[in-house]
């Protein structure tokens, strides 16, 4: 890997989830934690990899992972710059974890600054301090996904410790670019303790205004077979509207705008 050229798995035109407006979103592929909720796991593994078809579709096996430069990336980026103009959006760079190809994507966030279109990182802040405060520096905004505050838990269901996740985080938090994403994931950061500790922990600055969650849901169940991987979530249900709704109020009292779904 290096500066001009990185592994996408996708790249997602019109999103309206991944951060402000019509948003073009760049998987990366790639991601050290392993959530036993993850809807991208397909952007796990740094390797391209083959994901069979879905069953009766008639369709070839899909190879996923493709070695991309700056500049294709960027063109792919451009052909929306209308509506990220009319909307005030621009392009998102999530995966996997885009921190862990660096140096392609800091030199996707200088293109994005030359180009003066707006660029976003969504990550889970696991990365060594410097490289996440580079890439603080250069976006214009960062969705930093919190999961788990209890470390025995974080790495049970991560497969990682929290311990560098909470100290970006913490350094974050003088920047007023920084939006929480929380995915609710039931029966494992759905419980009332680790909700009030990370609504805490990110009202310390008073400088985090957004709070999002991520409602589980079960789409990506399909995506593990194709895969030939096993989906630990083993048939879990999604969270109900009621309580989503009652979540939200309960993340609003700390003074955030809480959203669903990001
Ligand atoms: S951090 Fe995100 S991309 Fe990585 S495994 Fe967890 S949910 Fe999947």
């Amino acid at each position: 890997m290096n500066a001009n050229t990185g592994i996408i798995f996708r790249i997602k035109q019109y999103a309206i989830h991944d951060g402000p407006g019509i948003r073009t979103t760049v998987f990366f592929k790639g991601c050290p934690l392993d959530c036993w909720w993850c809807h991208n796991p397909e952007g796990i593994r740094m390797t391209p990899e083959t994901c069979q078809p879905a069953a009766g579709s008639g369709r070839k096996p899909e190879i996923l992972g493709t070695r991309m430069t700056v500049e294709a990336v960027l063109a792919a980026v451009e052909k929306d710059v209308i509506f990220y103009d009319q909307s005030g959006g621009g392009v998102t760079f999530s995966g996997g974890e885009p921190l862990m190809q660096a140096e392609f994507l800091f030199a996707l966030l200088d293109a994005c600054r030359q180009q003066d279109i707006h660029a976003t990182v969504d990550t889970s802040g696991y990365a060594p301090a410097d490289i996440f405060k580079r890439a603080l520096a250069k976006a214009d905004r960062v969705l930093f996904d919190l999961k788990l505050v209890d470390d025995a838990a974080h790495k049970k269901f991560t497969g990682v410790s929290n311990d560098l996740i909470l100290s970006n985080f913490r350094a974050a938090q003088a920047s007023d670019k920084v939006q929480v994403r929380f995915p609710v994931i039931p029966g494992i950061t759905d419980n009332p303790e680790n909700i009030e500790r990370l609504a805490k922990l990110a009202a310390v600055s008073g400088k985090i205004k957004r709070f999002d969650l991520l409602p589980y849901h079960r789409t990506a169940a399909a995506k593990y077979q194709r895969l030939g991987l096993v989906d630990r979530m083993n048939g879990m249900a999604a969270p109900t509207t009621e309580q989503m709704d009652m979540l939200q109020d309960r993340i609003a009292r700390y003074g955030f705008t809480v959203r669903v779904g990001g």
